[in-house]
């Protein structure tokens, strides 16, 4: 690439000219735009591919293998139709219910629950399934944006299509998520407390409607001890003062309506942390305790999933349970059949459970299924399913996630060729990058890996936001790094004044570059185990978290891409050892 006009200086001293150089920053930039650009996509793309999942399974023909279900109208044979009171605390976690004066008394009696919540830890899925049995991958309700009805049927569907009288106390929600102002007997709805105490009026609500419907299902949801849960974390005296008013409110309830006879059942939805927020998979937000008390209720202790509850209830009530419940109703909490209730539930889940397996693998799934005499079988069915989907769907992603691990480490190859150092460098400075980042976020921020992160779902952008501005920041640092640990490779430095403008340049891209490859590498492994679509199951959502903010991260280095030359060409014009002469 010699041009005439310098043909006659020297080899050594002469400046390059050469184009290759620039060719590789500017293909550099543009690789790293285009990986911001597609990691962008894909990071929407699957965020929506868990907020609008469209369950397989809602609409599955469950009475195939078990006949067609009796209609409701028909009573279960033998069945004592108990009066049932259940009361949802939303946000009240295991160690807060523990404070409840009104809550002990009943579990002196009854049964002390330790109760499983199924991710994601969120309000509107876990009442779902609370109140259908359904966990989130069968109801469909994966997050708090879902406003619409619930596509399976719920305990008040059961409930009122046996002609029992049902009331219904609480927030609007319950109207658009389960009808229940068309399905119920009588409702008293009311707005989310913005601010304010409503569960003593729910209360008095619950009472008077209980009293003028003769009622023999009575539901009542109490939102106060969530808010202060987000207001001022689980840990707070406002959590605990809250808590405190609802235990009394509570023993109003129970006093009312405790006539001997009547079941009641008292549990959250999930828990909080600390600091407050839930959604994520903490100790204190998905182990929680339900307490049963009353007829029909065996005392001890027990502990069950929360897909387990509206089974469980049912069969208290004589009633048929939902029929997409995923659970079962639990021997350990249960004294007695009830008449068939039993039976019918397990009939019930036997049906669920094939139709289950056969949506998952086809018509084949069933043919080694050598018993269905026990609930360890009933989980089984389920369980050998879900494994054998997902190593189908892992065999069948794993040629797309090594094509894409290969494309990551062709483009620390290809640094690599152009310049080991830069290469050694960029290294470096992704080393830096990730120490720095991660010590953001997990040393000063206190974050997890975990939805409860936002507290609240008008926090996600904001979130999201300063992740990308701390990678940028973190990344800036990097190239800084880089550019540092470069010149100890280069014992006679040649900086941007000796023709090398365009090295020093190519230095930042290469470490936008080479922290960009190493976050695809932990993406195309996430893409492996668990898809970008979310088509029968959520991914695990620790794991879909880091890789959402993985994706997040590789968008905002675009910015290091663009500005992180700026910074390694400074140092290649300004380093003391480049001001040498
Ligand atoms: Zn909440």
């Amino acid at each position: 690439m010699d041009s005439p006009a310098n043909a006659a200086v020297p080899e050594t001293t002469r400046p390059r000219r050469n184009v290759r150089p620039w060719a590789l920053l500017v293909l550099g930039v543009l690789v790293s735009l285009g990986i911001s650009y597609a990691a962008y996509t894909l990071a929407g793309y699957s965020w929506s591919q868990v907020v609008d999942y469209k369950s397989p399974f809602t609409s599955m023909p469950t009475d195939t293998f078990t006949g067609k279900r009796p209609p409701l109208s028909i009573a279960v044979p033998d069945a004592t139709p108990r009066r049932v009171v259940l009361v949802l605390i939303d946000g009240l976690t295991d160690a807060a219910s523990r404070t409840m004066p009104s809550i002990n008394a009943l579990r002196k009696r009854g049964n002390d629950v330790a109760l499983t919540v199924p991710q994601p830890s969120l309000s509107y899925p876990t009442w779902t399934t609370i109140l259908t049995g359904a966990p989130p991958n069968v109801s469909g309700v994966t997050t708090n944006w879902y406003e619409k009805r619930v596509a399976v049927e719920s305990l008040f569907d059961v409930a009122a299509g046996s002609g029992r009288s049902l009331v219904v106390a609480g927030p609007t929600d319950l109207d658009t998520l389960f009808g229940v102002s068309t399905v119920a007997t009588a409702t008293a709805l009311t707005d989310w407390p913005e601010g304010g105490y409503i569960t003593n009026t729910i209360v008095d609500d619950a009472i008077r409607l209980a009293d003028e419907n003769s009622a023999d299902f009575v539901f009542a949801l109490f939102p106060d001890v969530d808010e202060a849960g987000h207001s001022a974390g689980a840990a707070s005296t406002e959590y605990a003062d809250v808590v405190a008013k609802v235990d009394a409110d509570l023993a109003r309830l129970i006093g009312a309506l405790d006539d001997g006879d009547t079941v009641f059942v008292v549990l959250p939805d999930h828990g909080h942390i600390a600091t407050g927020g839930h959604g994520g998979w903490e100790d204190t937000v998905i182990h929680t305790s339900a307490t049963f008390a009353g007829p029909g209720v065996k005392s001890g202790t027990s502990a069950v999933l929360l897909q387990d509850v509206a089974p469980t209830i049912a069969v208290l009530a004589g009633l048929q349970a939902p029929q997409y419940a995923a659970g079962l109703a639990s021997d350990a909490i249960l004294a007695d059949t009830n008449g068939r209730s039993k039976d019918a539930d397990f009939v019930r889940a036997i049906g669920f459970d094939l139709a289950y397996a056969r949506t998952l693998n086809g018509q084949d799934a069933i043919k080694d299924i050598a018993s269905l005499a026990s609930a360890a079988d009933l989980t089984k069915v389920t369980a050998d399913a879900e494994a054998a989907r997902l190593k189908a769907d892992r065999a069948d992603r794993l040629p797309m996630a090594l094509g894409l691990a290969l494309a990551a480490l062709a483009i620390l190859a290809v640094i690599g060729v152009a310049s080991w150092r830069a290469l050694v460098a960029a290294l470096a400075g992704s080393a830096t990058y990730f120490a720095v980042y991660n010590a953001l976020f997990f040393l000063v921020h206190h974050f997890a890996w975990s939805l409860s992160a936002f507290n609240e779902e008008s926090h996600v952008q904001a979130f999201f936001n300063g992740r990308m501005i701390e990678a940028v920041i973190a990344g800036l640092i990097g190239c800084l790094v880089a550019g540092d640990i470069y010149l100890l490779f280069r014992p006679e430095a040649k900086g941007t004044r000796d023709g090398f403008t365009a090295g020093w340049l190519s230095l930042g891209a290469a470490t936008a570059l080479a922290i960009q490859a190493l976050l695809g590498l932990q993406v195309a492994w996430f893409l492996w185990q668990w898809g970008a679509q979310t088509v029968w199951r959520l991914p695990d959502l620790r794991w879909g978290f880091k890789y959402d903010l993985d994706l997040i991260q590789m968008t905002a280095l675009a910015g290091v891409a663009l500005l992180g030359p700026v910074l390694t060409y400074l140092i290649g014009r300004f380093h003391p050892r480049m001001v040498k002469s």
